[in-house]
């Protein structure tokens, strides 16, 4: 089986099946006719490779953050149980600003290079309960749980200064860069996940046509 439908395979089973068969797996192995310590080092193994793809297939390789198939698995149930239980909940997304310049300018790995500290430094800006995925390229998208838009603009604003003001360093040369951040946290007006991100993409696009380097709300 190619990595190609290994991963369609993954993305078609939630994940809690996939674990009951693994544990299923475990149970007929220990029934197995052999010593005991070899069952036990076939199970290890097998526990070891189950959950060492389970960590590649959400991680984004380059940055290690999670990616975008995992946003996928979250963000829609984040969504569901904001409106129904009427809790909070805001959405980020964050773009390089005249990234492709970098990229131009310095070289590819230099950019690979931006992508990685720049995810660095998004992770340490939030909670361990706010979860941060590589949405795309250049872009990031921030889970707010249990944060209002007010509460969500304060480390959202921690964070474009503290890009703002790192300095890079890359082969000899010194460089800054910039993000622009569109930001909704009002799910009461939308009826989809979907639309809920869409409208952060919209706020995205006017930070940038207002100059970039800024946060826009829905
Ligand atoms: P804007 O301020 O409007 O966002 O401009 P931008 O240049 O950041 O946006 P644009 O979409 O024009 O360019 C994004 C660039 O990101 C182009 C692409 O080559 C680069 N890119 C995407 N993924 C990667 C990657 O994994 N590594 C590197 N080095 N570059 C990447
Ligand atoms: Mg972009
Ligand atoms: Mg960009």
């Amino acid at each position: 089986m190619g990595e190609e439908s290994f991963n369609n395979v993954s993305m078609d089973i939630p994940s809690e099946v996939l674990d009951e068969i693994q544990k299923n797996i475990e149970d007929i192995i220990r029934n197995f006719d052999v010593p005991d310590a070899n069952k036990m080092d076939v199970i290890k193994k097998i526990n070891f490779i189950y959950n060492q793809s389970k960590h590649l297939s959400i991680t984004d390789e380059l940055t290690g953050l999670f990616n975008r198939r995992h946003f996928e698995q979250n963000f829609e149930r984040e969504f569901l149980r904001a409106k129904r239980y009427g809790s909070d909940l805001s959405i980020a997304i964050i773009d390089i600003d005249f990234f492709k310049k970098v990229n131009d300018t310095y070289g590819h790995l230099c950019g690979d290079y931006v992508l990685r500290e720049t995810a660095y430094t998004i992770q340490d800006s939030f909670r361990k309960t706010d979860m941060v995925f590589r949405y795309g390229g250049e872009e990031f998208v921030v889970i707010l749980t249990e944060t209002s838009l007010e509460s969500a603009l304060i480390p959202l604003e921690r964070l474009r200064k503290r890009i703002e003001a790192k300095n890079l360093f890359y082969e000899g040369k010194n460089f800054n860069i910039t993000v622009s951040i569109g930001l909704n946290s009002d799910t009461s007006k939308f009826e989809s996940a979907s639309e809920f991100l869409d409208a952060a993409d919209k706020a995205l696009y006017r930070a940038k046509e207002n100059g970039r380097n800024r946060i826009e709300t829905h």
